[in-house]
């Protein structure tokens, strides 16, 4: 269903610092790049944060219709610190530091972010492209770049030049709104400096030192692709020239987000992206979580608990609710207060709609249902607002409570359209998983193997050892252990 004819889908534009109406490059597609994360160490749930940010866009606009091509990138080849400072390389620190192999870290590492995104119930991205596997792409923009004189060649090393960027009329620093001799003053004395032609040129490609270990043959001699090149180089490929979304933290739109418009707009001659989206930080103890400063918190610390700063273990549903009850462009410091008061939000929301099934339908309704829904889709609509779509589905609980004790009514048609809108924003838009679902699962399983009980018992009265034998082994290669006891047959799942 193209619901998206129906609804007034705004989105905030950093480039234009305006909610702007959504009008897709190509009709019913959106193509949306996020910018991954850098697997060199474990994701925090400062990062969680922002991919749940883009989880819910991308949610929302499939929900809407659109036919999405979401691709989000995992950064493994050597992410700069500070642009040009080889020493600073994450991937070479992390594999000195863990004594593995650059690609074991980054193998070690990816896997880890699935297994935290899964946890916390993500869509996965429909692409998730590698630096490394995209280091010819790089090289040929840098070469690009090179011929028509936007870059240049410096010891083995390829940087863009921003000041002719603005010569031939381009702008650099639209998006963060800085201006070049802003970034002249704050530019630091780094390794590299001397080989640039302005302190504010960054870095396509580097150089490798020998004690660089990931390191690939291009034109200029071993070396590495900078950190911007490689977005530009897929999003390119997947999504084209120019696409509808880029989105990333706040904290990527200066230097990152700014060097791949330059380069986009340098190597096509196109403003890479419409809608520039940039998710606001999670902080902890006022700070922002971050893993260099040590102020952060592991996803599995707050799901399994045994750390300090929290009281229990939380639910990964919880940590979603609460996430999704601030505004994606608001900053959100966690707490244990911030945890404790979702668990119970989330408990009155979760008990609320367990209770539709059990009203009756009278033949009048006392509310409008339809105006209720279209505020849900108007908060969505408005920027992605989770906190006042969350406030609207409250209202619904308040309702449902209200039909319970029967102080309200509700026709059959209405009964179902209210379930059918609570299960569609609250488990398919902001992606709460269904427990429900897994316990009827279990329950189901668990049914399932009484019923091999019983068979097996028939099998053992009727002396047919091999039959029952077979019902016993096979269920243990499937992890359910048989336990034969004087009240009769019980089982394990493991
Ligand atoms: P990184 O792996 O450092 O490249 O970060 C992956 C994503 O997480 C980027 O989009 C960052 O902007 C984002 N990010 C980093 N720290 C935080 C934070 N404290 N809160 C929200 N997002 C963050
Ligand atoms: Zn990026």
């Amino acid at each position: 269903m193209q619901l998206y004819k129906n609804q007034s889908l705004k989105i905030y534009n950093t480039l234009s610092g305006e909610k702007e109406n959504f009008e897709t490059i190509h009709t019913g597609n959106v193509g949306m790049y996020v910018c991954g994360p850098t697997v060199y160490s474990h994701v925090h749930l400062g990062n969680v944060r922002t991919f749940m940010s883009f989880d819910i866009i991308n949610r929302y606009l499939l929900h809407l219709g659109y036919n999405v091509r979401y691709v989000r990138n995992i950064t493994d080849a050597g992410h700069l610190t500070d642009d040009g400072d080889v020493n600073n390389d994450r991937f070479v620190k992390q594999t000195r530091l863990e004594k593995l192999e650059p690609m074991e870290v980054v193998q070690k590492y990816t896997v880890y972010f699935h297994k935290v995104l899964d946890l916390f119930n993500f869509l996965p991205p429909d692409i998730e492209p590698t630096a490394t596997g995209h280091i010819l792409e790089q090289i040929e923009l840098a070469q690009k770049l090179i011929a028509d004189g936007f870059a240049y060649v410096s010891n083995g090393s390829v940087y863009f030049d921003v000041l002719e960027y603005n010569k031939k009329g381009l702008n650099y620093g639209e998006l963060s709104h800085r201006n070049v001799e802003e970034l002249l003053a704050n530019t630091r004395d780094l390794d590299g400096q001397n080989e640039k032609k302005n302190p504010q040129d960054f870095a396509l490609w580097k150089q490798a030192s020998p004690a660089h270990i990931m390191r690939w043959n291009s034109p200029w001699g071993e070396g590495f692709p900078g950190w911007h090149l490689e977005c530009t180089a897929m999003s390119t490929k997947y999504l084209g020239e120019k696409f509808d979304i880029h989105g990333g933290g706040m904290d990527l739109k200066f230097p990152h987000h700014e060097c791949e418009i330059a380069q986009g707009k340098a190597s096509h001659g196109v403003s890479p992206v419409k809608y520039w989206m940039h998710a606001n930080m999670l902080t902890m103890n006022g700070l922002r979580m971050s893993k260099s400063t040590g102020n952060f918190i592991l996803p599995m610390e707050l799901i399994e608990g045994g750390n300090a700063f929290f009281e229990k273990a939380f639910h990964p549903n919880i940590v979603r609710f609460c996430f999704l009850q601030a505004h994606y462009r608001s900053v959100l410091d966690i707490s244990n207060d911030a945890m404790v008061a979702s668990e119970k939000g989330f408990a009155r929301l979760m008990e609320g709609i367990k209770l539709l099934p059990t009203i009756e339908p009278k033949t009048v309704s006392s509310i409008n249902i339809q105006a209720w829904k279209q505020n849900c889709f108007d908060a969505m609509n408005d920027d992605f607002n989770t906190p006042i779509l969350i406030a609207h589905l409250f209202e619904g609980i308040k309702f449902i409570n209200l039909l319970n004790d029967t102080k309200e009514t509700i026709t059959a048609e209405d009964l179902k359209e209210l379930q059918n809108t609570m299960a569609i924003f609250v488990f398919d838009i902001l992606g709460i998983s269904n427990e429900k679902e897994n316990t009827n699962n279990t329950e189901k399983l668990e049914g399932v193997v009484s019923m091999l009980i019983g068979m097996r018992n028939d099998a053992r009265a009727n002396k047919n050892w091999q039959l029952s034998d077979d019902i016993r082994d096979q269920l243990l290669k499937l992890g359910i252990q048989l336990k034969d006891g004087k009240d009769g047959t019980g089982f394990s799942i493991q």
